[in-house]
């Protein structure tokens, strides 16, 4: 039928007018900041840094390798290493950050701190209600205002860190084997008669030397 193809297509659009004010799928727009649509997981504002236990001193992942500072496209991290060592997630003794800042104002939120870090310590917060009117003073945030716990992390990126827990724990066991070998073959090393040399038999002659 002659026009069939537009009744179709205007039918179609008024059904999807209608939809946008009654379908509760498509009624996606909130009255921000009364109401808040909740953060899908994926999402990303600016870095925190992960420490296990409760003191976020003492729990701190990082260990202040700097390898996020060299790879951050616009240079907003700083990080100044400490001069002594204390024990890290795997109770090895590391050098740790006696400062560690970000500047958010300049942080692209890229995420490339996070991909370089070797040792899961440095993540994607989801907080973005940061506007303030102290550029300097409120936004260039130091390790203590960078420092959130791995149950925060929990709560923002489940998924993400439970894997990341799975593979830590995995790395410990690892860690753990290696030094319980090491710790047993230097034991008998030690423990193993030394024998002087004046004693030691002497090198057996080669078979073909041998007589009779
Ligand atoms: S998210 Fe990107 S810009 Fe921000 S601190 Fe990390 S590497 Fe730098
Ligand atoms: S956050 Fe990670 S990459 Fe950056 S200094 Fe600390 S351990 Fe190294």
């Amino acid at each position: 039928m002659l026009g069939e193809g537009i009744l179709k297509g205007l039918g179609e659009t008024a059904r999807n007018f209608v939809g946008s004010y009654v379908s509760a799928e498509r009624l996606t727009t909130v009255q921000y900041p009364e109401e808040r649509a909740p953060n899908i997981e994926a999402t990303r504002d600016f870095p925190f840094l992960v420490y296990d236990g409760t003191d976020w001193e003492a729990g701190m992942r990082c260990v202040a390798c700097q390898i996020c500072e060299k790879e951050c496209p616009p240079k907003c991290i700083y990080i100044v290493k400490s001069t002594d060592k204390k024990p890290d997630a795997f109770g090895k003794p590391q050098i740790y950050p006696a400062r560690f800042d970000i500047d958010i104002s300049v942080c692209m939120s890229c995420q490339i701190c996070v991909e370089v870090c070797p040792f899961e310590a440095i993540k994607m917060d989801t907080e973005f209600e940061l506007s303030t009117t102290d550029r300097f003073g409120d936004l260039l945030y130091d390790r203590k205002e960078l420092s959130k716990s791995n149950e925060y992390y929990h709560r923002i990126h489940p998924t993400e860190a439970a894997e990341v827990d799975a593979r830590l724990a995995e790395e410990k066991v690892k860690a753990d084997a290696k030094a319980k070998a090491a710790a047993v073959a230097a034991a008998a090393k030690a423990a193993a008669p030394s024998v002087p040399n004046a004693v030691k038999p002497a090198v057996a002659a080669p078979e073909g030397d041998k007589q009779g």
